[in-house]
């Protein structure tokens, strides 16, 4: 059974506190040689926030996710019996990926909220040029993962945006998935997934701005811990229990086809997969729900339009290279709509610009 089949639902442990850094020494003390593997800006950070210093050796990852560095690192971590992994994506799924090389545990320690990869069994590994390679499932599920709300409140805000907007998909994508298939279909760990990720969506949308206005006033509050950990962990429980249920689908597509559009190439990840919503929800036939989400957009900086995106010329040509792309076989706009043709997600476009401009009433 291929392991991205198998029923990942969370880490051995997983403690999320101000301050929770302080746990880590106590947390280390059945391992014998630990080793650091991180990216220099999260180890400052790591040191800023521990509240002793750490007699551990620290290997620095070269940034790309690679198996190449990945067996580099191995190579210089023989002896290790548990590798901890701080930083972002990259980094900790580099110290994954070098764990499972050296078949030991693995603890994960995020410096930001961009991704959900330190609660997840598996790395998106790249080549060492930066192309995207594949994904990676491993063997072993986290230790431990450690979410300091105090380190995580100093975190770059934009990478938090994008967080909030690939999570927000989580819904959005496997419900437009799962709905067809008849729900007596699905398996009780299948349906407990969609169950957190409705609630992920519900937090999200209650609670994102009281999470940045946290952010911006440098205090930890229950609504900024809600969000963290609906980015950070339960995202990732939500692909674990729903597997191929909870795949990427028609906001990830729309995503992928701006790799087509040079204009968009400063913008993060979760931030394009967050007007990648809109336009699957129009294609699914949901316009109603764009119009529920506008004012979401608007007041936390999410674009919900070209002009909000940066596209400002060109639309027509836009709305071509984006809708042939999403529409290809290869990619999973179809899961979302079977079958979608390129006519379909060009008029969703369209829409999605309409209802932003007022000139559509969707109900
Ligand atoms: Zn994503």
């Amino acid at each position: 059974m291929r392991l991205s089949q198998v029923v990942r639902s969370g880490p051995g442990q997983y403690i999320c506190e101000a301050g929770a850094l302080r746990y880590l020494p106590e947390k280390l003390a059945v391992f014998n040689r630990p080793y650091i593997i991180t990216g220099k800006q999260s180890l400052a950070a790591l040191r800023s926030f521990m509240p002793a210093p750490l007699d551990i050796p620290v290997l620095e990852y070269d940034g790309s996710a690679s198996h190449e560095d990945m067996q580099r690192l191995a190579a210089l971590a023989q002896e290790a019996d548990v590798i901890i992994g701080v930083g972002g994506g990259r980094a900790l799924d580099t110290a994954k990926g070098t764990a499972e090389l050296l078949n030991v545990e693995y603890i994960t320690i995020p410096t930001i909220m961009g991704t959900c990869s330190a609660y997840t069994p598996l790395s998106a590994v790249y080549y060492p040029n930066h192309q995207f390679k594949l994904v990676d499932y491993y063997h072993r599920s986290a230790y431990l993962v450690l979410l300091d709300l105090s380190l995580l409140l100093a975190s770059p805000r934009n990478y938090f945006i994008g967080g909030i907007g690939d999570t927000l998909a989580k819904w959005y994508e496997a419900e437009a998935i799962t709905r067809h298939y008849n729900s007596q279909q699905l398996s009780i760990m299948v349906r407990m997934g969609l169950s957190a990720a409705k609630e992920t969506r519900d937090t999200l949308l209650s609670d994102t701005e009281a999470a940045l206005a946290a952010m911006d006033a440098v205090t930890v509050t229950p609504a900024f811990q809600r969000v963290a950990e609906a980015v950070i962990a339960v995202a990732g429980m939500v692909g674990g229990c729903c597997g191929e249920y909870g795949r990427m689908a028609g906001a990830h597509a729309i995503h992928n086809a701006m790799s087509y559009l040079p204009v968009t190439h400063d913008v993060l990840h979760g931030v394009k997969v967050a007007y990648g919503i809109l336009v699957q929800l129009v294609a699914t036939g949901d316009a109603e729900e764009v119009a529920k989400l506008m004012p979401f957009y608007k007041s936390n900086g999410f674009p919900y339009c070209f002009r909000s995106l940066g596209i400002t010329t060109d639309a027509l040509l836009a709305i071509d290279r984006l809708s042939e792309f999403a529409a290809r076989d290869d990619e999973t706009f179809r899961l979302a709509v079977p079958g979608v043709r390129t006519q379909q997600i060009a008029l969703a476009i369209r829409t999605v610009e309409e209802i932003a401009n007022g000139r559509v009433d969707p109900h």
